[in-house]
């Protein structure tokens, strides 16, 4: 009778596993705006983004909404140039 559950799970595990060794190699999937970029690890595939405070934090499905948004009044901005005269 086998009273343990714990099972050890192979494949992903070992990415991961390399990421908390060296480190996650983080290159840019998107670019939201100037300063605010998502990076997807090419190792393990976490994704993570410059958040407010300009630090990087994982990319929740809330964080990625707020950067759609962000993405959107960027880019609105950037094709729409408002000539300002003080
Ligand atoms: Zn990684």
């Amino acid at each position: 009778m086998k009273t343990s559950t714990h099972h050890h799970q192979h494949g992903n595990k070992f990415t991961s596993f390399f990421c908390s060794l060296f480190g996650h190699h983080y290159v840019v999937s998107k670019k939201v705006t100037q300063h605010i970029k998502e990076y997807k690890c090419i190792h393990c595939q976490k994704e993570v983004t410059t958040d407010v405070s300009g630090k990087l934090s994982v990319l929740t499905p809330q964080m990625q909404e707020i950067n759609s948004t962000l993405e959107d009044m960027y880019q609105k901005r950037k094709s729409r140039v408002v000539h300002q005269v003080a």
